[in-house]
């Protein structure tokens, strides 16, 4: 049996509104799409996978048990709504912008929480997704093995122009998580190709 793929969701910026360090889940202010997304990932077959960089608490702004209460609040959301959350992997190090922090193989845009899901779920990372807002999100994609996508909700018009200075490209580009899976679908030849917003 084909091991089964996954579509990795960045949390701030793509899932919710980025708010900066929201330290617990009543200033997570989820996307009022993010719910049926993470629905139609799964009625697709494929995971739906958590991968965030949290250095909040690398930097001492709040704690790991603080970050993991916010994490059963946030999946237990989306489980009550019927759109249970695979999995939430994060990285808790401080990082310098994205770069990656001294001594951490997990932050991204490194692959090490796509390679730990991909070991931990049994999933196939060729042919998986990664959609984010930033341009760590799309390095990480490319890092994994993934098709990387970019929504242009959160940081992600700033991401945009910043990938086109470094002459890097996503595969797509997404107004937000909807229409991210809205490609997603009509990539996987099975949405009726209904959608605005994207380009190649
Ligand atoms: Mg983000
Ligand atoms: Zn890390």
């Amino acid at each position: 049996m084909n091991k089964k793929r996954a579509v990795f969701l960045d949390r701030d910026g793509t899932l919710n509104r980025d708010v900066g360090y929201p330290a617990d889940w009543t200033q997570v202010h989820l996307y009022p799409f993010a719910v049926d997304a993470v629905r139609r990932i799964r009625e697709a077959g494929l995971a739906a996978v958590v991968v965030t960089n949290q250095e909040g608490v690398g930097r001492g702004f709040f704690g790991r048990a603080e970050l993991e209460r916010l994490h059963g609040e946030f999946a237990a959301a989306f489980a009550r709504a019927g759109a249970p959350i695979d999995a939430l992997y994060y990285c808790p190090h401080a990082a310098l912008d994205g770069a990656g922090g001294p001594g951490c193989a997990c932050a991204k845009p490194a692959p090490g929480l796509g390679l730990r899901a991909a070991a931990e779920l049994g999933l196939e990372l060729a042919g998986s997704y990664m959609v984010g807002d930033k341009a760590s999100d799309i390095l990480f994609g490319r890092a994994i093995g993934a098709i990387p996508i970019l929504v242009l909700t959160g940081y992600g018009p700033r991401a945009l122009a910043e990938l086109e200075r470094r002459g890097l490209r996503p595969e797509a580009v997404a107004g937000d998580l909807a229409a991210a899976v809205d490609w997603i679908l009509e990539h996987e030849g099975r949405g009726p190709g209904r959608r605005k917003g994207t380009a190649p």
